[in-house]
């Protein structure tokens, strides 16, 4: 997802032990740079991730996850087993799929770590108005596991050079960027207008085999620009760093008419059972 905020800052250390543990040639790295390969392995995005999601754990004042209602929790893991059902999920095998709750009601974020680490916050709880369009929000981050894009982009991004004084502490202005950056939507690891795209195609995709209208993502869309309409205040100040492209919002419109999807009702939005959900929230 595009955030619309930053409180990202993983420690610099976990990056450079990681890179320091990838053995890639640097020839393959030089191409990587020009064709747009990814260079880990499944294996290596669930590595990766799961030295994110330790950082995170390990942080409690930056990610307070969390502990006090499981129910929570709960409600969020029986949507995303949904989804994962979906003839569409390819490495539900491969990927441990793992979704945990952010105490923080002032974020309006969900982010994924590669290898499927999904953390959503109560901010983007509190904000949305139905279970459908929370699910299609963690449809969309389990996209981005799925089509791989933060190793894509990580991959893409080191040139030989660059890799090789990351790897060697010489550039880590650079190792701090891209932990700032990983789950920022910020920046040069920013989800590229691309795959923010393809990410809200699989989200529909996966809906589409679920109980969930399969445009729901769009009631995300829609919160956003009437919170934006309504207080321009500090709503307005964070999209303007990070808009919401309407092409996005175009995109789910022109899908839902090409694959003639079913009108949203409160059998497929699930706002009832959503409004008494978000009463039980901390
Ligand atoms: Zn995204």
């Amino acid at each position: 997802m595009k955030t619309l905020f930053n409180r990202s800052g993983l420690h610099v250390q976990m990056f450079v032990v990681f890179l320091l543990s990838f053995s890639l040639t640097a020839a393959s790295i030089h191409c990587a740079s020009f064709l747009g390969l990814n260079l880990f392995t499944d294996e290596e995005d669930v590595a990766l991730g799961l030295q994110l999601d330790e950082e995170i754990r390990a942080n409690p004042d930056q990610y307070p996850v969390l502990r006090s209602h499981p129910h929570v929790q709960a409600y969020v893991e029986e949507i995303g087993h949904r989804i994962l059902q979906s003839q569409h999920i390819q490495k539900r095998d491969i990927y441990p799929y793992q979704f945990e709750i952010i105490h923080d009601d002032s974020t309006i974020n969900a982010f994924c770590t590669p290898g499927g680490f999904i953390y959503i916050y109560t901010g983007l709880m509190h904000f949305l108005d139905t279970e459908a369009a929370l699910a299609g929000v963690i449809g969309h981050e389990i996209a981005h596991a799925e089509r791989r894009h933060s190793t894509k982009r990580i991959s893409g991004y080191f040139g030989t050079q660059l890799l090789l004084a990351v790897v060697l502490g010489q550039e880590p202005g650079i190792v701090k960027e891209i932990a700032g950056n990983l789950f920022a939507g910020l920046g040069f690891l920013a989800n590229s207008r691309k795959d923010e795209r393809e990410a809200d195609t699989f989200s529909m995709r996966y809906l589409q085999d679920t109980e969930y209208y399969p445009g729901a993502i769009r009631f995300f869309f829609d919160k956003i620009l009437e919170e934006q309409n309504r207080h321009g205040g500090t709503l307005e100040r964070l999209l303007s760093t990070h808009p919401l492209p309407q092409d996005r919002v175009e995109h789910v419109e022109k899908t839902a008419i090409a694959q003639n999807f079913p009108e949203p009702t409160e059998e497929n939005l699930f706002i009832k059972r959503y409004q008494e959900f978000k009463k039980t929230l901390p």
